[in-house]
């Protein structure tokens, strides 16, 4: 097997179909299967794939969550079933161009110094607040993190084998792809491409999912949060000593009456509301860890259809 595409799909019954066709006819003569992941899809989704899959069994690969993982569960079962020397992560909405997934490909082959091909998008399509936003994310994340993440590179990319299997080594539970992509290194190409409309259905993304994605990949990626935090507690600490000694320099050398009440109650509300913010960030660590810790599945797969894995039919 030559090239295998990892398409998630979370309620993308009408586009699955229209995925397949393109992929037909733009890899006509490669030899390539899809792996297509069902990620608790609440509309028939899955009866469309299994349709497609009576049709073309020898080409494709349905993995079935038992419930919404998420993308990026999706991902790493998608790579999991890969057989081909080259993966691509591709949307199923056709928003990222089947052709562009080919040219990767043909690049890697040409291109043996590079391991993998990573799509991003030259000018967003989205509004001025969210490209603003986004813009924003990268910056903040790339000072805070150890990795550096290259602007509007999405999980669109092909990759050789050994890239695929480094990732495949990643076991974590709080998958932050973009995060991952960048610690594993490898000789990495970038290309532009074009982002399409989507075809049917609905983006599943909404301003706080990312808002949440965002620190999710910081946490991730990073413990500088944790370090500010210990600065900010150490900064406070000097400011009181330093109000201290003026306290006291006033009283015994000008026995000014101390007028503290107001001081008291600013300075008490300040204090409090920086030992919380300390204790949200080291929460959402342990909170974090609590999770990883127990070494749970990144996925369960109810079943898993595939011409010669046959775990289910
Ligand atoms: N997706 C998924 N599980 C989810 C959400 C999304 O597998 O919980 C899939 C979805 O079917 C699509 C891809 O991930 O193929 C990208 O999702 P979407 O189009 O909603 O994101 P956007 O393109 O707006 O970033
Ligand atoms: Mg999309």
């Amino acid at each position: 097997m030559k090239l295998s595409l990892v398409a998630p799909c979370y309620n993308e019954e009408g586009n699955v179909r229209l995925f397949c066709e393109e992929a037909g006819k733009i890899l006509a003569g490669y030899d390539y299967e899809i792996v297509f992941i069902n990620d608790g899809s609440k509309d028939g989704t899955l009866k469309v794939l299994r349709e497609l899959y009576a049709e073309k069994k020898e080409q494709m690969t349905i993995i079935n969550f038992s419930r919404n993982f998420g993308k990026e569960a999706g991902l790493y079962a998608g790579l999991q079933h890969a057989k081909g020397d080259y993966v691509v992560i591709i949307d199923t909405d056709l928003q990222q161009p089947i052709e562009v997934a080919r040219e990767m490909m043909d690049f890697l082959e040409e291109h043996p110094e590079y391991d993998e091909v990573a799509a991003y998008q030259e000018e967003r399509k989205e509004g001025k607040i969210m490209t603003a936003f986004k813009s924003a994310f990268y910056s903040m994340i790339n000072k805070l993190c150890d990795v550096e993440l290259y602007k509007n590179a999405s999980d669109f990319r092909c990759m050789r084998r050994c890239v695929v299997d480094a990732i495949l080594q990643m076991t974590e539970y709080h998958r932050f792809s973009k995060g991952i992509f960048a610690w594993i290194g490898f000789e990495t190409y970038y290309r532009p491409y074009e982002v399409r409309e989507r075809n049917a259905g609905t983006t599943s993304w909404s301003f706080w999912k990312l808002v949440n994605y965002a620190l999710e990949g910081v946490i991730s990626f990073s413990t500088k949060p944790l370090k500010m935090a210990t600065k900010l507690g150490i900064g406070t600490s000097i400011l009181a000593i330093m109000y201290m000694i003026v306290v006291i320099i006033q009283k015994l050398a000008f026995g000014i009456e101390i007028p503290g009440y107001p001081t008291i109650i600013v300075l008490i509300l300040l204090i409090g509301g920086i030992q919380l913010t300390v204790l949200g960030i080291i929460g959402e660590y342990l909170a974090k860890m609590h999770i990883e810790v127990k070494n749970r599945p990144i996925y369960i797969a109810k079943n898993v259809w595939s011409y010669d894995e046959e775990s289910d039919e």
